[in-house]
């Protein structure tokens, strides 16, 4: 994968240019010139792989090393916490499309857990970056035929939208709610659930910023 080059003219953002490795364990690519034979001056790893002896060996051979994080699949999350589960249209946990779990995004003991494992990563490891992998809801898109069942319809999910966005909701069942939320709030709806995953980020850019400045962000 290569990544990056400069827009031209009037651009501020920061850019690298890479070419560089995406996603799993870099075990075979730590012994001295194993990347240079691969032309790779970048390996984006798994965030559960970053020791510092892997990282130093990267770096070693000149790669930026950057973690591609878990933000919003952390599967096992659920094991201890069931009401993180995204619930669907009829008011029941949605089954992970084709076993892609997603979490509800306004749970905040599942929030706290992934910006504590995102700031511990940057403080102790000398990483480029971070790549924030699976920052989207529910679903399994990477195919031709995409599967995005509408979530999440939890309690907490629908009264958060209704006092953020002061939409006033009837007391009905979830079922009904949710054909009113993708109906006439439907705008709203979209709207309010873009900006919670954008927090996400804004956050993360806030710990990033503050725990190893200069590191890159992306998704
Ligand atoms: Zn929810």
């Amino acid at each position: 994968m290569a990544v990056g080059s400069a827009a031209a003219g009037g651009e501020s953002r920061p850019h690298i240019e890479i070419r560089g490795v995406y996603g799993g364990n870099p075990a075979g690519l730590l012994e001295p010139g194993s990347l240079d034979n691969l032309g790779l001056n970048a390996v984006f790893m798994n965030s559960r792989r970053v020791t510092t002896e892997t990282v130093a060996a990267l770096k070693q051979q000149g790669a930026k090393v950057f973690a591609e994080y878990n933000t919003m699949h952390l599967a096992s999350f659920l094991e201890d916490h069931p009401d993180a589960a995204p619930i669907g249209i009829d008011g029941q946990v949605s089954p992970p499309p084709h076993g892609w779990q997603g979490i509800c995004p306004s749970h905040e003991g599942y929030r706290q857990n992934r910006m504590d494992e995102f700031r511990r990563l940057l403080r102790d490891y000398e990483i480029d970056g971070i790549w924030l992998d699976y920052h989207h809801s529910h679903a399994s898109w990477e195919r031709a035929e995409p599967a995005m069942p509408d979530t999440c319809f939890c309690e907490r999910c629908v009264q958060k939208f209704a006092r953020e966005t002061k939409t006033a909701l009837p007391d009905v069942s979830t079922p009904e709610l949710a054909q009113l939320l993708l109906g006439e709030h439907w705008e709203a709806w979209v709207q309010w659930r873009c900006d919670l995953f954008t927090d996400w980020v804004r956050e993360c850019r806030a710990i990033l910023d503050e725990t190893r400045p200069g590191a890159l962000l992306g998704t």
